[in-house]
């Protein structure tokens, strides 16, 4: 998926894309956080590394309105300037779950596509097509 990459600071973001990009960093977050604990720095480095350049005043305004939300819980360093680790809370974990349900039927529908399988959305049918030679199932 290299290929795919693209980078994304601040400044060439639109507001919309921020609006959106903001929830996925969150989903990104959550994810990270209940694998064990995470801080800003390595958060930093992680969303940098799937091209997501962020600064440090957007992420921290981000982790702290997640802990506010009751997603995250910071444990207290052992001194002022000692890293504050960060772990995700049951309320994080039950968020995290429904989010996970909601990307999967999002992928399949807007990543996967009607091309290649059935979209989940129940407001519309699609016109019912044939499938083409060597394209998936095989009909028995
Ligand atoms: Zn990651």
């Amino acid at each position: 998926m290299q290929a795919f990459r693209r980078s994304f600071s601040l400044s060439d973001m639109t507001p919309v894309t921020r609006e959106i990009l903001l929830s996925f960093w969150k989903v990104h977050i959550l994810h990270h956080a209940a694998s064990g604990p995470i801080y800003g720095l390595w958060l930093l480095n992680e969303l940098a590394e799937h091209g997501h350049k962020l600064s440090p005043g957007t992420l921290y305004p981000i982790l702290a309105r997640m802990q506010r939300n009751g997603w995250l819980r910071a444990t207290p360093g052992a001194t002022a300037r000692a890293r504050r680790y960060l772990r995700i809370t049951p309320a994080g974990q039950a968020v995290l779950e429904q989010l996970r349900e909601f990307i999967t039927q999002l992928h399949e529908e807007v990543v996967i596509g009607p091309n290649r399988r059935a979209p989940v959305c129940r407001g519309r049918r699609p016109a019912a097509r044939e499938p083409k030679p060597g394209s998936g199932r095989r009909r028995a």
